[in-house]
């Protein structure tokens, strides 16, 4: 809906990241450190010139689009925080059913490969393989980190639940090169307890569903196991 202010925005690169799909990743990017992923940068931005200094800073602000969301918004929204039936202002959250669908996420730079154009490899990154990415800027904490800041109906990182896994799925692990950052991302993933909001009323009576979520080239298999009241994962495979 074009008005007297619009703006075009130019990708600067796309995100190719551990997750294939946008059911699993977690709410922040904070939330699974263990999350790779590579910000490949575009014609004409990919000049190495455009990153000088860059590798300088140890953490990065990506504004980027949420392309998998419609292009429509409403003024009021559902955070899946709230159980997923309360509502509050979309301004007022950080969903992805917003004006314009700018997203914004604060992530570490691990290395900044120009051997060929220019690719920065990231960590802790919550958005989707094929994201578009509008900017790039480097965070500066002395400015930006204010942990004495109020956070609303979000005041700290969800709770977190237990992860097991089966032999099987141990056995699987045991044998790829990157089994400890796989195993740490599938615990990091799973121990938000990614399962739809509206599958709530199973988390009090036990589920006997096998959920699968695909990180990274794997899809993880796993089911939730509910006992006096606890929850606890268990991946039963990894395929
Ligand atoms: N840190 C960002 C922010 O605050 O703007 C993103 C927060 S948003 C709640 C994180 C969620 O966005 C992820 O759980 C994932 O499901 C979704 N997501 C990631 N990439 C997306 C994309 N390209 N299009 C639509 N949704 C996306």
């Amino acid at each position: 809906m074009a008005s007297s202010h619009s703006f075009a925005l130019d990708a600067i690169g796309v995100i190719e990241s551990d997750y294939p799909d946008k059911f699993g990743i977690p709410r922040q990017p904070g939330l699974a450190l263990d999350a790779r992923a590579t910000l490949v940068l575009a014609p004409p931005y990919n000049d190495p010139l455009s990153v000088r200094g860059l590798e300088a800073f140890s953490h990065l602000w990506l504004s980027f689009i949420f392309h998998q969301s419609p292009e429509r918004w409403t003024p009021l929204v559902r955070p899946p925080r709230l159980g997923g039936n309360a509502k509050v202002g979309v301004f007022a959250s950080r969903s992805t059913h917003r004006p314009n669908r700018l997203g914004l996420s604060l992530v570490e730079l691990v290395d900044i490969d120009t051997r060929q154009g220019v690719r920065l490899v990231l960590r802790g990154c919550d958005l989707v393989s094929g994201t578009p990415v509008v900017d790039i800027k480097p965070y500066l904490p002395w400015a930006e980190s204010r942990p004495e800041a109020r956070a609303g109906f979000a005041p700290e990182a969800p709770t977190q639940l237990p992860v097991c896994f089966s032999a099987e799925a141990e056995a699987t692990l045991a044998v790829r090169s990157d089994n400890e950052s796989l195993r740490a991302l599938i615990i990091q993933v799973l121990r938000q307890d990614p399962r739809p909001a509206y599958h709530d009323r199973k988390r009090k009576t036990g589920d006997a569903r096998v959920y699968g979520v695909r990180l990274r080239d794997v899809d993880v298999r796993f089911c939730a196991h509910h006992h006096e009241n606890a929850t606890t994962f268990e991946v039963v495979a990894i395929v």
